[in-house]
């Protein structure tokens, strides 16, 4: 879908006199700013897009993608694009030869601005219940790497673990005990921000580990995922008490947690500085699972609305919360 082509150069056939027409595309909403230490909102854009008079009032499905810079997220975040843009359509996933568009993916190893991006577009979606929703997909950058770079990043997972009603924390190969201590850190950054209530402060977590490579362990997918995230997950007596506490942690934030194992997507992917994201390119048993994963996630029945203290909130009251969350993290 040419639609949505953000980076084209020259300017359409359409934009002539008058109003230029804008594109689709991603909205830095949230920047670390030079110094790196203050976070700020770009709320005018942010209420651009939230309160465009066609989703304002409409429940909001917020999902987002988190995790270590450089494993993928963007290119996901692609797909759940052309997902959502043809939703009603069985060849959703494109053809053979198209390049991949919408969020940045690549551009090799130049250091991004750590923050939270949107996709401009909000989808309207009608569910089986019969509520229509607005859909919102966030992407975000952080970098992990290092302990001045850590700080950021949990703010950065905080914010958009609060905002959504979906995280998606992408994982390279394995979950491994790192990665749940972050986790960790970054949802008590979270939750201190947040009012103490019954009932757990977030709502669904999904794990997506890429390049899994033990399918005859674990078989691709939510089953094999599900499967091993029980294993991961278990608390048991026998271990350090650590240990234990951030699997305890970890359980008691979110309503719900799964797990879904990706294949690699093949070594065009991975490293050929042509590849523009054309299917041609990508292994099959990735694509079979992306075909799988997509729905899990997007699906009109699958769609979860966000919650904030027990109740749905709208397109207009997300905005506000952004802005009241912000401002804790701007001391
Ligand atoms: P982000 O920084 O997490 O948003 O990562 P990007 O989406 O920009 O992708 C970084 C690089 O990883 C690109 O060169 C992609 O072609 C490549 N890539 C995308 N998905 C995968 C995957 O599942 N496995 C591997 N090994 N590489 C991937
Ligand atoms: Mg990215």
């Amino acid at each position: 879908p040419e639609s949505y082509q953000t980076d084209s150069i020259s300017p359409s056939p359409d934009e002539g006199i008058g109003e230029p027409v804008e594109r689709p595309g991603p909205v830095q909403i949230v920047r670390a700013s030079e110094s790196n230490c203050i976070f700020e909102l770009d709320a005018a854009a942010l209420e651009k897009i939230l309160l465009q008079d066609h989703v304002k009032d409409l429940n909001v499905v917020v999902v987002s993608v988190a995790g270590a810079f450089r494993k993928g997220k963007s290119f996901l975040l692609d797909f759940m694009l052309r997902y959502m843009y043809n939703q009603h359509s069985d060849t959703w996933i494109g053809g053979d030869h198209e390049p991949l568009i919408g969020f940045k993916w690549r551009g090799g190893c130049e250091r991004e601005t750590t923050g939270i991006q949107v996709w401009s577009d909000v989808f309207v979606v009608d569910k089986p219940d019969g509520n229509k929703v607005a859909v919102l997909l966030v992407d975000t950058q952080g970098a992990f790497d290092s302990q001045s770079t850590i700080k950021d990043s949990a703010t950065v997972f905080a914010l958009s673990t609060m905002t959504s009603s979906v995280q998606v924390y992408n994982l390279s190969h394995n979950i491994q005990e790192d990665d749940l201590q972050h986790l960790q850190l970054f949802t008590e950054y979270g939750r201190l921000a947040m009012e103490e209530t019954e009932s757990k402060p977030f709502q669904s977590l999904m794990f997506l580990i890429r390049d899994w490579s033990s399918p005859y362990e674990y078989v691709y997918g939510l089953e094999g995922g599900q499967a091993f995230l029980q294993k991961r997950l278990q608390v048991k007596t026998c271990q350090h008490e650590e240990l234990q506490n951030v699997r305890k942690h970890i359980d008691s934030c979110f309503s719900k947690i799964s797990c879904f194992l990706l294949p690699h997507p093949g070594l065009k992917v991975a490293t050929n500085p042509e590849f523009d994201g054309r299917l041609k390119d990508i292994e099959d048993d990735f694509k079979t699972q992306l075909a799988e994963l997509m729905p899990l996630l997007l699906a009109p029945d699958h769609l979860v609305e966000k919650q904030i203290g027990g109740s749905k909130i709208t397109c207009r009251d997300l905005v506000e919360y952004f802005k009241a969350y912000i401002r804790i993290y701007q001391g």
